[in-house]
């Protein structure tokens, strides 16, 4: 069956037609700015890029160029639209609702409408690509994949703060995690991977990207998670600040003469690593400024490492131990230096890398000694073929 994995933001909108027996990518691509001008990148398998720059007003109009370029003569992947037999959306927040991936119904759309408050900026713009799906390819199913649904395992001790209860019963205040298409996609691999028995399993998963989230999974089920109500809470991040203080809203906001909705803007695009270096929110600049001696990069790294190991402390203290750790994501994946500056923390564990870890970029391999008490690998995500196989599944039904 060949899948449409659509991803959707504001002004973007980001695809792969993947094949779900063979599970190969056929073609990818990225629309950009979109109702601003408009960029669509589009790269056939096996194929260089190519970039057309008609314009696209909305994200109808982003879709309708997707399938042109699909099904073009020339660089098209596919005869026919007929081809695509189902569409899967990556959808943010799904609330309590979405336990798991669903089948879309005007039924669906209604209850993911009503958890666009818990995501303003997230929820209304992915909606808008299953609705742009619709009116092109009336018939098509299409299926939601949430980021927040393979947390609802979560149990109320993990997910509830320590506020009034009656927000969590009137607003559902909560936390949700994030991520989650990731964090199960991996978890499932490192179990393969290590061996492990998912009835009897407690594993780590370290999701370190532009945005970082860490996940304690006992017999293959999310128990906890670094991100909350929000993908705010938690490890610092490239320009997040993660957890901190509740106290320093009110004080910044006081000091520095903002608003509170000016204070979440810096906490979101300005704080993180970024903010601590002043030099960049990319993993690459930080590393190579530390290497240059710069001390603001060298402090960004080292506390954003320091929290990894941090986090991860505290989940083996919730899983009671550890069988296995993953890495995973754009830092996760590449940044040797991180991985090794994280797991030096982690003696107590009889953590011990192979020197493999310092030539490896973004493939899977155990990266821990064959003597390291606790297993150790680098998984590369891959969520657009998590959606893919739930799609997959869920349509054949
Ligand atoms: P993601 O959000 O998973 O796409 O990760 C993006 C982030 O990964 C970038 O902002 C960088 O910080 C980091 N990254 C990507 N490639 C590398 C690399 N080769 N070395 C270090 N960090 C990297």
């Amino acid at each position: 069956m060949k899948v449409l994995v659509v991803n959707c933001g504001s002004s973007s909108l980001k695809y792969q037609l993947i094949d779900s027996k063979s599970e190969s990518v056929l073609a990818s691509g990225l629309c950009e700015r979109i109702g601003i001008d408009g960029v669509l990148n589009h790269t056939p398998a096996g194929h260089d890029k190519i970039v057309m720059t008609d314009p696209l007003p909305d994200h109808q109009t982003a879709i309708s160029k997707v399938l042109a370029a699909l099904t073009d003569k020339e660089y098209g992947v596919i005869a026919s639209l007929d081809q695509i037999e189902a569409v899967g959306h990556r959808l943010v927040h799904g609330g309590e609702k979405f336990a798991s991936s669903v089948v879309i119904t005007d039924e669906v759309i209604a209850e993911v409408e009503k958890c666009s408050d818990l995501a303003p900026l997230h929820n209304p713009a992915t909606l808008i690509g299953v609705r742009a799906c619709q009116a092109i390819m009336p018939g098509v199913p299409m299926v939601g994949v949430f980021d927040t649904a393979f947390h609802q395992t979560m149990p109320p001790k993990a997910y509830l703060y320590g506020v009034p209860h009656e927000y969590y019963e009137k607003y559902k205040v909560r936390r949700y995690g994030f991520h989650g298409t990731s964090h199960k996609f991996v978890s499932q691999r490192l179990h393969e991977l290590a061996g492990l028995d998912s009835s009897d399993s407690r594993v780590i998963i370290c999701h370190l990207g532009n945005g970082a989230s860490i996940t304690a999974v006992r017999n293959g089920q999310s128990v906890d998670t670094s991100m909350g109500l929000t993908p705010l809470e938690g490890l610092m991040m490239g320009t997040r600040s993660g957890s901190l203080d509740p106290g320093i809203i009110e004080y910044i906001a006081h000091k520095e003469n903002l608003t509170l909705e000016e204070v979440m803007r810096v906490l979101n695009k300005e704080s993180g690593v970024l903010g601590l270096s002043g030099v960049s929110s990319d993993f690459r600049d930080l590393i190579e400024a530390r290497k240059h001696g710069n001390k603001h990069a060298a402090d960004a790294v080292e506390a954003f490492c320091y929290r990894v190991a941090k986090k991860i402390g505290s989940y083996v203290a919730a899983l009671n131990g550890v069988d296995a750790i993953a890495f995973t994501a754009g830092i996760g994946e590449n940044s040797a230096p991180v991985r090794k500056m994280v797991c030096e923390y982690l003696g107590y564990l009889g953590v011990t890398l192979l020197e493999a870890n310092n030539e490896l970029r973004g493939k899977e391999v155990r990266i821990s000694t064959a003597s390291s008490k606790v297993a150790v690998y680098v998984i590369p995500t891959n969520e657009e073929l998590a959606i893919a196989r739930d799609t997959a599944a869920l349509v054949k039904r």
